[in-house]
Formats: C-alpha cells, sequence, structure tokens
C-alpha cells in the first residue's frame, strides 16, 4: 500500500493526540479537512495559534485571559474579599450566567484525582493560600464539582484554610450529584450559591 502523503499523516498523529480522539476519528477528521475549502482548515489553524499565542492565564485567579490581572480581577466593582474556588475556567463562566455572584474567583485547574494521577501540586492550591496571605479575604467558597474528585478536593483545601481566619464555605446540595458545575442551569447554581453553607 503507497504511505499518506506526509502531511496527511502528521495531521492524523496530531489529531490522535488528543483526549478522546481514537486513530479513526483523527482520519476522519483530517479527511474532511482535505476535502473541504481551505478557508475552513485555515480558520482552524488560526484558532489554534491564537489559543496559544494570545491567551493566558490570569497571573491571580488561573482564569483564561487574553491580559493579566484578568478583567474580573481588575474589576473594582467586585467584592474582592469573596473568593469563589472552582476547578475549570467553563466553571467560571456558568458562575457568572446566574449574574448572582459578585465576588473575585480562582480557578484549580483540575480535581485531586489519584487514579489520573493528579495530586495537590498538580492543581494551583499553593497559589490560594498565598492570596489568603495578601489579599483581604473573608470569605472562601469552594466551588469544587458535586462529584466524587470534587468533594475530595474541596475537604482537602478546607482543611488547609483552617488555620485562616476566613470563612470556608460550600456550595449547598442540590446540584446533581456526580455531574460537572459547568452543566449546571443557571437557577440551580444561583440556589446552591445562595445556600452555601460553612464547612
Ligand atoms: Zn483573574
Amino acid at each position: 500500500m503507497q504511505p499518506l502523503a506526509g502531511p496527511v499523516s502528521r495531521l492524523i498523529e496530531a489529531f490522535s493526540r488528543l483526549p478522546g480522539i481514537g486513530p479513526k476519528t483523527s482520519a476522519r477528521l483530517t479527511f474532511y479537512l482535505l476535502r473541504a475549502p481551505a478557508e475552513v482548515a485555515l480558520e482552524l489553524a488560526d484558532a489554534l495559534r491564537d489559543l496559544k499565542q494570545r491567551v493566558t492565564f490570569c497571573e491571580r485567579c488561573y482564569h483564561i485571559t487574553e491580559t493579566s490581572p484578568c478583567p474580573i480581577c481588575l474589576d473594582e466593582t467586585r467584592d474582592h474579599r469573596l473568593i469563589c474556588v472552582v476547578e475549570e475556567p467553563l466553571d467560571v463562566l456558568a458562575i457568572e450566567r446566574t449574574r448572582e455572584y459578585r465576588g473575585v474567583y480562582h480557578v484549580l485547574h483540575g480535581a485531586i484525582s489519584p487514579v489520573d494521577g493528579i495530586g495537590p501540586d498538580d492543581l494551583k492550591i499553593a497559589e490560594l493560600l498565598a492570596r489568603l496571605e495578601s489579599e483581604p479575604v473573608h470569605e472562601v467558597i469552594l466551588a469544587t464539582n458535586p462529584n466524587l474528585e470534587g468533594e475530595a478536593t474541596a475537604m482537602y483545601i478546607a482543611r488547609l484554610l483552617a488555620p485562616y481566619k476566613v470563612r470556608v464555605t460550600r456550595l449547598a446540595r442540590g446540584l446533581p450529584v456526580g455531574g460537572d458545575l459547568e452543566y449546571a442551569d443557571e437557577v440551580t447554581l444561583a440556589r446552591a450559591l445562595e445556600g452555601r453553607r460553612e464547612i
């Protein structure tokens, strides 16, 4: 059999390194792009380049941003005494959609998961503790996902926060257990924030 042209096998290989994409899907995506109009492929290439060149993480809260500190951290009208700790940038967007929260955030970039080899040092936990030293924080809301990893992460952080003079709260029950925050509807999420309880 004739081997595939270099650029074709290169793209198939690149796609297959992405999470959730096996060899079949990566071949399908590659041949789709090969047949699609040039603009479709070039738009994808541009978006990928911009993603790495223009998007960075906020030096304070680790949310994704084009400028650091991010606009949320720089917003003087927000309550900087209140930090909501979430797993992923998409969780920030989910909570912002509720329009109920006026504090700031801290993005951990994951949750503790021994099975996946993710420990506390892989997350932005030390960075959160550093913020407590330098910012006038009164309350930390642990808004990790209501699943095993999210609960374990919340408990771990709550223990670390015990020596600090801050109120530590967890989102109220009512979020679908085992689910992801980013998929919760606004009303449920707003209610969970409203009914947060001390831990
Ligand atoms: Zn920020």
